[in-house]
Formats: C-alpha cells, sequence, structure tokens
C-alpha cells in the first residue's frame, strides 16, 4: 500500500510514500506522519491512501503520529476549498486546520503518577509514623496524584513506594486531562422560558436542523457548496444560514444555548466562535453551566490563544475522541473535528477578527457557512449590528432573517446625545478633551454611585507628538506611521513594527529645534490623567492592550468593577464588547471621528458598529442609560444612524455608496500586496502583475493601481497594491493561482493575495 502526503512545506505539490508493513493498518486519510524528504524528517498529513504509485522507488514512512487520524475527510474537504477559494498553497491550508499543540510531535497527553489504596486483607500492619500518616491520606482519599500526596503529607516519593512494597497501594503512570476550568465551580443553568421574539427564531433555526437532517438520511450526496464566489449558485431551497440580528441583550446567547440543545438531543455536536476577545470566563461559563456540569464536565471544550499548549492539546482531543460535543472558541476553531456536525453559530458575525491576517487568510464567518454546506450543518450568525454583506444575502434570499427587536428586559435603549466638539474648542487653546456636557454627566454619575464607561479607540498617551511650532510628526524610521507617545515609560512606540524611541527634549526638525514640542491627539493614558485631575476623588482605572498584559489583569479588574470597587472604567476596544454591568449607566465615547477617517470603504460601517457595540454597555440595569458621543462630524450618517439605533436606515444609505462605487457586497475583492525593500522593484513588480492579470482577460473585472498602500512603509518594506473586483471571485481565484504560480518576481519582492480583505491598509 502508498498513501499520498501533503508536507508540512509549501510546495504545492503531494509525494507518494510506501506504507511499511510495521505501520498498515495505522496508516488511513487524514494521518498525520513523519517522512524523508531529501536529508530531511518532514510532518505531513496523508490525503489519499491506494494500491500503488505512479513512481518508482517510493521511501517509506517513518512514523505515525497520534493513535488516531487528525484530520477527518470532513475538515480535509474544508481545508482544500480554502486552498482554493483563498488562494494559498493546500499544504498552508491544511496546517491551518490543525492548533500547533496537537500538529507538533512533541506535545502529547500529560501522564501523571497516580496512587491508589488497595484492599487490604486482614489487619493492618504496623507502619513506621511516617508510613502511616502517608497510608491515612491514601486511605481517606482512596485515589490521589503522587506529587499531590507528596505535599500534603509532607512525605517524599521514597516513603510511598514503602508502601507500595508492602502491597498496600499502588502507583501507575495514568493520562491526566489538563482541564484549564478545572478549579471553578460552576453551577448548573437551565433552559429559561423563551419570550414570543426568541421562540420564533428558535422554532425556524430548530425546523432547519430538522429538515436537513431528513435530507441527509434521504440521499447522502454532495452538497453543491458554492455559496461563496458565484452569486449564480444552485442554492438550496431550505435555508440552513440564518442571521439572528438582535440588539445586546436581546437573548441571542439563550437561543443559542436551547439550539446547542436540540442538536445533542439529536445526537449532533455544536460549533460556537466568538470573537477573541468576548472569549471570556463569563462567556464560557454560560455554556459549561448549560452543558458541562456536574456528570458531564467534558461536554464543552474550549479553544483559545490563552490555554497552555498542553491544556490546547487534550481540550482538541476531547473534541476528536467525541467526548466534547461542543466546541467554543476563537477563529480557528471552525475546523474542530466535531462529528457529526449539526450546528455552527458565528456570535458577532461582523467582527473583524474572524479575518486571518497571515495565509491561509480565511474568513471564519465565510469557513462556516461553507462548512455548514458541505457537512448538512445549520450555521446561525449572530450580531447586533451585522455585516453589509450578511444583511445583504438576507435581501437577496441567501440567509434568513430573524430578528428580536427588543432587550429582554423591555428596557429602553440608552439615550445617546451627539456632542459636537467643533463648539468647545476654545481659542488657543485647543480643544478639551472632556465637553462640559460628559463632564457634567460623569459628575452626576459619581453623586449617585453609578458607574461609568469611558471609551477611546486609541492606545497610548497621545496618537503622535508633533511639534506646535513647525508641524513636526516623529515618524516610524520602519513604518509610514507616525509613533505614538507613552507617557509613563517616556517612549515614543510604533504599534506596527514595536520600534522604540526615546522622547525628544526639543522638536528633530533641525531647522526648528523647538523645545516646546508638544502632544497632539488623544490616548487612553492621556485621558486617563486628565480625568484624576478633574476628579481626584473617583476610583478609576483603565484597560488597554499596554496595562493587560496578563490574562489574569483582565479578570481582576472586570471583577473589581463589577463589585463596585471602580467607578470609571476607561479603555479601547478591550471595553466595547458583550460585558455586562448593571451599574453602567453612562458611557461617554472620547472622539467618535477617529474610526472615521480611515482610507477604507469600511470606514463608516465599522464606526457604525462601534458606536452601536459601546452604546450598548450602558443601562443594563434597572436605570436607564445615557451615551455621550463626542464628534468632530456630528452629522456623519454613522453617527447619526448610531444615535438612533437604527441599523437598517444605515444599511440602505451604506449600501446606496457601495452600489455607486462597486464595493462589496456589490462586488468582491482581492488586494494584491506587493512588498519589498527597494521600492522601484516593487512598484515595477506591481506593474508587471497588473499587465499578467489584464492578458488574462477575464470577464467582470476591474482592476485598480497599482498604488501605494495607505500604510506605504512597514517595518522597513515598501507597499504597493492592486485592487480587483468581481463578482465571481471562484474563477479569479483560479486565475490567480495560475498567475502566481508562473509570475516571476525578483528574489526580494513578495507577494500577497488577499481574498475578501477586511484591512486595506
Ligand atoms: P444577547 O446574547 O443578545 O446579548 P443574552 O442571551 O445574553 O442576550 O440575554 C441577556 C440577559 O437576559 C441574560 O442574562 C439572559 O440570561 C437573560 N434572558 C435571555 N432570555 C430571557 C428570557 N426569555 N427571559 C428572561 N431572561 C432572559
Ligand atoms: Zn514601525
Amino acid at each position: 500500500m502508498i498513501a499520498r502526503v501533503s508536507l508540512e512545506i509549501a510546495l504545492r505539490k503531494e509525494f507518494d510514500y510506501s506504507i511499511p508493513a510495521d505501520l498498515s493498518g495505522q496508516i488511513d486519510v487524514g494521518s498525520r506522519v513523519q517522512v524523508p524528504f531529501g536529508p530531511r524528517k518532514i510532518l505531513g498529513v496523508v490525503t489519499a491512501v491506494a494500491e500503488e504509485s505512479g513512481h518508482a522507488n517510493l521511501k517509506p514512512i517513518l512514523k505515525v503520529i497520534g493513535a488516531q487520524t487528525l484530520v477527518t475527510p470532513k475538515v480535509l474537504k474544508l481545508a482544500r476549498w480554502i486552498g482554493e477559494y483563498y488562494c494559498c498553497a493546500p499544504e498552508t491550508a491544511l496546517k491551518s486546520v490543525l492548533p500547533e499543540a496537537v500538529r507538533k510531535e512533541d506535545a502529547s497527553w500529560r501522564e501523571r503518577l497516580f496512587v491508589r489504596a488497595l484492599p487490604v486483607s486482614g489487619e493492618l500492619p504496623k507502619l513506621p509514623k511516617r508510613q502511616r500518616d502517608v497510608w491515612n491520606v491514601v486511605e481517606e482519599r482512596r485515589e490521589i496524584l503522587l506529587s499531590e500526596l507528596v505535599e500534603l503529607a509532607e512525605t517524599t516519593a521514597a516513603t510511598v513506594r514503602k508502601l507500595e512494597d508492602r502491597g498496600l497501594v499502588s502507583i501507575t503512570n495514568e493520562i491526566s486531562e489538563r482541564d484549564p476550568y478545572a478549579n471553578e465551580t460552576i453551577l448548573a443553568s437551565q433552559p429559561i422560558v423563551l419570550n414570543p421574539a426568541q421562540a420564533a427564531a428558535l422554532e425556524k433555526i430548530v425546523e432547519a436542523m430538522d429538515k436537513r437532517n431528513d435530507e441527509v438520511s434521504m440521499s447522502n450526496n454532495e452538497t453543491k457548496a458554492s455559496f461563496v464566489g458565484s452569486s449564480t449558485s444552485s442554492f438550496n431551497i431550505h435555508h440552513s444560514t440564518f442571521l439572528l440580528h438582535g440588539v445586546t441583550g436581546s437573548g441571542k446567547t439563550e437561543i443559542y444555548l436551547q439550539a446547542i440543545a436540540h442538536a445533542l438531543e439529536k445526537g449532533q455536536g455544536a460549533i460556537v466562535l466568538v470573537p477573541e476577545i468576548s472569549l471570556t470566563p463569563q462567556t464560557v461559563e454560560r455554556f459549561k453551566a448549560r452543558f458541562s456540569s456536574g456528570k458531564l464536565q467534558t461536554l464543552v471544550a474550549v479553544l483559545h490563544s490563552h490555554l497552555s499548549a498542553g491544556e490546547r492539546h487534550d481540550e482538541w482531543h476531547k473534541i476528536r475522541q467525541g467526548r466534547a460535543r461542543i466546541v467554543i472558541g476563537a477563529r480557528s476553531a471552525i475546523f474542530a473535528p466535531v462529528e457529526p456536525l449539526g450546528l455552527v453559530i458565528v456570535d458577532e458575525e461582523h467582527e473583524q477578527t474572524y479575518k486571518q491576517e497571515e495565509a491561509p487568510r480565511y474568513h471564519a464567518r465565510d469557513v462556516a457557512v461553507m462548512r455548514g454546506q458541505m457537512e448538512n450543518a445549520v450555521v446561525v450568525l449572530g450580531s447586533a449590528t451585522p455585516s453589509l454583506e450578511s444583511f445583504y444575502n438576507c435581501k437577496k434570499g441567501k440567509f434568513a432573517l430573524l430578528e428580536l427587536p427588543e432587550r429582554v428586559d423591555n428596557q429602553k435603549m440608552p439615550r445617546t446625545r451627539v456632542v459636537d466638539m467643533r463648539q468647545t474648542a476654545r481659542d488657543g487653546k485647543g480643544t478639551p478633551i472632556f465637553s462640559p456636557q460628559l463632564k457634567e454627566a460623569i459628575t452626576q454619575r459619581l453623586e449617585r454611585k453609578e458607574q461609568t464607561i469611558l471609551f477611546l479607540n486609541r492606545r497610548g498617551y497621545s496618537t503622535s507628538l508633533q511639534c506646535p511650532k513647525c508641524g513636526h510628526v516623529c515618524e516610524c524610521p520602519n513604518c509610514s506611521i507616525s509613533l505614538t507617545y507613552h507617557r509613563v515609560e517616556q517612549k515614543l512606540a510604533c504599534h506596527v513594527c514595536g520600534h522604540n524611541a526615546r522622547v525628544p527634549n526639543v522638536c528633530p526638525n533641525e531647522k526648528c529645534k523647538n523645545p516646546a514640542i508638544r502632544f497632539a491627539g488623544t490616548g487612553t493614558q492621556k485621558v486617563e490623567d486628565i480625568l484624576g485631575k478633574l476628579f481626584p476623588h473617583a476610583r478609576i482605572r483603565r484597560m488597554d492592550a499596554d496595562v493587560m498584559k496578563k490574562k489574569d489583569d483582565y479578570r481582576r479588574v472586570l471583577g473589581e468593577f463589577r463589585h463596585g470597587e471602580i467607578d470609571i472604567l476607561i479603555g479601547t476596544q478591550m471595553i466595547a464588547k458583550g460585558l455586562h454591568f448593571p451599574n453602567v449607566t453612562l458611557v461617554g465615547i472620547i472622539y467618535a471621528d477617529s474610526a472615521l477617517h480611515q482610507p477604507d470603504f469600511r470606514a463608516g460601517e465599522r464606526t457604525f458598529q462601534l458606536l452601536t457595540q459601546v452604546a450598548g454597555r450602558a443601562g443594563r440595569g434597572d436605570i436607564e442609560g445615557e451615551v455621550f458621543v463626542q464628534a468632530f462630524t456630528p452629522f456623519h450618517p454613522a453617527i447619526q444612524y448610531a444615535r438612533r439605533h437604527d441599523f437598517v436606515g444605515f444599511f440602505e444609505q451604506e449600501l446606496e455608496f457601495r452600489k455607486q462605487l462597486n464595493y462589496p457586497p456589490f462586488s468582491r475583492v482581492a488586494l494584491l500586496t506587493l512588498k519589498g525593500r527597494n521600492e522601484d522593484k516593487v512598484k515595477f513588480s506591481a506593474e508587471h502583475l497588473k499587465r499578467e492579470l489584464e492578458k488574462m482577460a477575464l470577464k467582470d473585472l476591474t482592476i485598480s493601481g497599482p498604488a501605494p498602500a495607505p500604510l506605504l512603509r512597514a517595518e522597513n518594506f515598501y507597499r504597493h497594491q492592486i485592487m480587483l473586483r468581481t463578482r465571481a471571485m471562484s474563477r479569479l481565484s483560479l486565475a490567480l493561482a495560475k498567475i502566481t504560480a508562473t509570475l516571476a518576481l525578483p528574489d526580494d519582492v513578495t507577494l500577497a493575495v488577499d481574498i475578501d480583505p477586511v484591512n486595506l491598509s
């Protein structure tokens, strides 16, 4: 027998190996194997097993990793699709479907020594005091880890071994699973009686789950998986993808929980994707409380980046072995080997973090929809501010729209006031960070012992260091962006490459050398400083990526906030998402325009989403919430529609804008970025690539550029871009694969292909 192997190096080619007799029976499609490749030993995945090969003199497979095949045929199929659609080497796609901790050979089950009491026949022999003490502990516990016993009985392993010699205890080496949640006590939760809107939504989802099962049992044929790429796909008559549009607090999560329960009843599993940032202990606990308490401890597996490699290994194998039926995780959890898969949930489906920014540049939401199609699973996308793409898919009838128009507790949406910051500017002094209105509102909250959240979409003390006299801005020497000033450390830092510099004493401009170089822009640190001066008695905490270095920091601060030990919480994106704090009655958005002025056609959409999400943090308790939005362009539609909580209004006008410019969802975009140290070579290569694209003479293709990328220089590389727009992405992906395979680029120029990009910089 021979095996075809996809190696872990991106050669876009698979190789045949012979299966040696001692490994036969252990190798199947999806097995992870080690094979010789030239002088090296390389890991790979078996993609096919056959009787014979077209090649002679095959080298043998050296070893198999893991007792089970690691890539299931279904996930393998999904990986192949990713390689084709996202235009990357199949090996790269295949690599991304297994977590590193599983892929690597070294992470494995942790084995530990367990001590167990053996039945004593007759009288207990007389023991020396120290052995007696140890025995007492073992007898009481019946089973205990050796390490724990040594600590508890203040003894040594040698003493325990003596008990083993006497036949009183056994010491065995066994797998001991690492459970990241072992120390949490999770109280079981019961399903809540749904309100009519929730019940109607759940009914649709359940109906679709039942229907799709019937289809599978009737005909086990291949699904036509073609939702992405072509708008003329033969689409299933029954909806299998839902968009659950409901404001924060409208009870979406409760629907997820009950839909999952339905999947379990049918003997199916579920995958729940949440953005990394929302994957808080709070979120995980809600799922564990419903499905993983008491005897069902392993039912929910969690996959995210804060786990140790060992924990990730164990969580993943729990899924692969079918002991965990529900997976909750960030982006890459979409590849979890849940089988059979009944339901996929993508919470906060509009979130940018679902897009992977390195090859394979997949979008987990789109992969989820595709996987649902391939495996006949129902997909539920949830959001208070759906992406234009998903909402448009509902309009076109591809997805079914489910709406939860009200909060569960019937609370009103917070009252939002937009403050025109242009009117607060004082002569010669610039603009204050806090408008009088916001200051007044904070004062009231402090008096009433209610809590405030202040939101700013930026880290650091101020964005940049700018000379008031000559206008000089300190820039990163490697990247074409301004450096951010960090006050506590007295340094300038580049948020792209991490470059660090000391703060200059005088303006670096030779002709200026002004000592009064001052700080422009506003960062969370500066807000914290000024706030401290305005409200010296308030308990203020800042929460951003600079302060929250450890995962426990995040947890701890949120805990303090929840217990009312903090009056005002200042933060970046980190605090914009899904947190529930009943005592927060005021949310202030310091500078709502910051996301608007980006060279990106989604700038308006992002601003709308951000404002809506942040505003959702206010008034989740009994008191009505209030939101202050400070802006320099207060009449921008994104701000005005967000103020009125009018998603559909925003959608309609934004759609019109996209249509005029032929941007998604009316087209699909591929962004080609060329980068290299020599700008001329990069430019030349981009021109060359453009000519190759034109030669293909594809119908329905708009080529824009080449042009310098908005971020022209990053980490000393120059970047130029070509933007492609088409309605038929699958066809374009194929064409791009052909071009990139033969394209002759200078050695030091590289090309990155990003299909459906979300970051255009
Ligand atoms: P979302 O996910 O849309 O933000 P959640 O599902 O978290 O909303 O619901 C918000 C709160 O309301 C939660 O505490 C949840 O337990 C509760 N809740 C959800 N549905 C109901 C219901 N039908 N009746 C009462 N409380 C509910
Ligand atoms: Zn830099």
